[in-house]
This record gives structure tokens, sequence and C-alpha cells, in this order.
């Protein structure tokens, strides 16, 4: 069994006091039955504390998110009770794996950290130059579909690396290269497409309605193309997948380059224009659109609806 990840991968540490945008705010957490066996197995005033604030009504247990949709054990300093307490031996599945994410092959397992998390968000937008797959050495057999399925993600990755090719040149190509057909969606008609989803953030519509009223032609001036390279880079890995069929594997491809249009463009409207802002909302993107499992699937077959119109 072989393990890769992109080389920016083990650069990833959380920064806990130090995030704004804190994922113990806003997201449900699950606890995994090995960690609800050990709450429950625990004594005095932490494992009291824990089993009134854990609630399993409706199968799975989870957090019962206290004030401003905070988790319990957040303290007023942004680090968590539970470490502060007892290390990381106390935290659930999702809590010690968070950002990270895993996409399972035969032989091979794929790390990646996820975008929504603004330290790794950081750390994928800022990596400098091409980024390379690394893996552990470990032994790793093929089947012909995943063999067929690495060669054509490998090109991809050549293609949308490329520092000296544009994105509009990088989807054109593509487009050539794979039979993708890019949907003849305007900007307007993209934010069309987002508005209609459930959202996270209050903010969030707002942002999308403003870009619609401030008309910004993406220019020469968007100097930033390693860091797009990168996101490009990012959305391919996680989410172009061995098992998809040729509608879907199109569609994935543009979903990545939607997703840049959007980020480019929320970016170029902002008053601070600047690599942070690049860097804000694609975590904010990430967690409206990739990392809500319904808005995802909606936008993919709104692609390839979109694509056959
Ligand atoms: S969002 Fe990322 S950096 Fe912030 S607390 Fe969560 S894991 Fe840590």
């Amino acid at each position: 069994m072989k393990t890769v990840s992109p080389q920016y991968y083990n650069e990833f540490c959380c920064i806990a006091g130090k995030c704004v945008h804190n994922c113990c705010i806003g997201w449900e957490i699950d606890i995994d039955e090995f960690t609800l066996a050990k709450y429950n197995a625990l004594h005095g005033e932490l494992g009291r504390k824990l089993k009134s604030y854990i609630d399993i009504n409706g199968g799975d247990a989870h957090f019962i998110l206290g004030e401003g949709d905070r988790c319990p054990f957040l303290c007023e300093d942004g680090l968590c009770e539970l470490i502060k307490e007892a290390g990381d031996d106390l935290l659930c599945d999702i809590c010690n794996d968070h950002p990270r994410y895993r996409n399972y092959y035969s032989d091979r397992i794929e790390l990646g950290i996820g975008l929504c998390c603004e330290e790794a968000a950081r750390i994928i937008i800022r990596h400098s130059g091409n980024i390379i797959l690394e893996d552990d050495g470990g032994d790793e057999f093929y089947n012909e579909v995943e063999l067929d399925f690495f060669e054509r993600r490998q090109k991809i990755f050549d293609v949308i690396q490329d520092i000296d090719t544009s994105l509009d040149e990088k989807l054109h190509i593509l487009e050539k290269q794979f039979s993708v057909t890019y949907p003849p969606l305007s900007l307007d008609e993209c934010v069309d497409i987002l508005l209609t989803f459930e959202h996270l953030d209050s903010e969030w519509p707002k942002l999308l309605r403003n870009l619609k009223n401030s008309r910004k032609d993406f220019n020469d001036e968007f100097e930033w193309k390693n860091a797009l390279n990168n996101l490009c880079h990012y959305f391919i890995y996680r989410h172009l997948c061995c098992e998809d069929d040729d509608a879907k594997f199109c569609a994935v491809i543009c979903y990545a380059f939607f997703s840049l249009k959007i980020i480019q463009a929320l970016t170029m409207c902002s008053h601070d224009f600047d690599l942070e802002t690049l860097i804000d909302v694609a975590r904010m993107y990430s967690a409206e659109v990739e990392y809500s499992d319904e808005n995802y699937d909606l936008l993919i077959e709104k692609l390839k609806e979109c694509k056959n119109e």
C-alpha cells in the first residue's frame, strides 16, 4: 500500500488560538463510536461535562453546540478544553483529522488538506512552484483502470501547472485533449447558480450579489498565476475520481475552472486586493460549496446540464 500526498501536506499544523475562522464554530461535530465509548467511561468533572454536551438522538452522536454555534469545549482563548485537560487523547476522529481528507484506490491512499481551513488554504495557495505528489515508498499495484486514470490526471496536472499559460488557455487545451466542453456561462449566470444553494455564512450571498453589481473584468493585472495554479491542482487532485464516468470526469474539470473564476472574481471585487484576500475568499468558497455535499453535487449536476443545453 502506498500513501501519496502533495508536498505541502506535512506543513500543516492547526494554528488553534490564532485562527480567525475556527472550525469549532458553526459546524456540527460528530463523535465516532470509539471516542464515544471513551467519553462514556470517563469519570470526574470532565466526564460529567462531556456526557452533558453529547446528543445521540437521531442515531449519530455529536456535541451540542453552545451560543453562536460554538463547540462547548472551545475556550475563550480559542484553545480546546479537551486538549488542555488531556492532550490529543480525548479528541474524536473528526477533530483529530480536520482538515485532512483521503481518497482511496485499490492499493493507494491519497491524502490532502482541505481548503475550508484558513491555515490549509494559506499553505496551498502560497506554495511556490509546481506541486509534486510525494509518496512513502510503499509498493502498489494498479489495475488498468487506475493506471489509465493516473496517466490522464498527470496530463491534466501538466497543463494546469504551466505557469506561462493563462487560465483560459489551459481550459482550451483541456477541452481539446479530453473532449471537455465548458458551459458557456457568464459570470452573472455562475453567481445565479450559487445563489440558489443553501449557505452557511450570511455574508456569502451578499458577496455574491455584490459581484453581480460590480463588473470588473479579469485582466493581466492579476499576477498570481502560481496561486491559481495551486488552487486548480487542489480541485482536480481532490475531486477527480477513478470511478467517474466521462460526464462526471468532464464536469469535475469544469468545476475546477468554475471555482477559480468565482474565487478570482470575488477577490478582484474586494477592497483589499491582495493574496490574503484571495486566501480568505477561497476558504469561504470551499466552506460554502465544497464542504456541503449537497451543494457540491448540485453544482456538478448543473455543470453537466449546462453543457448539454
Ligand atoms: S480551521 Fe484549521 S487552523 Fe483553524 S482551528 Fe480549525 S483546523 Fe485549526
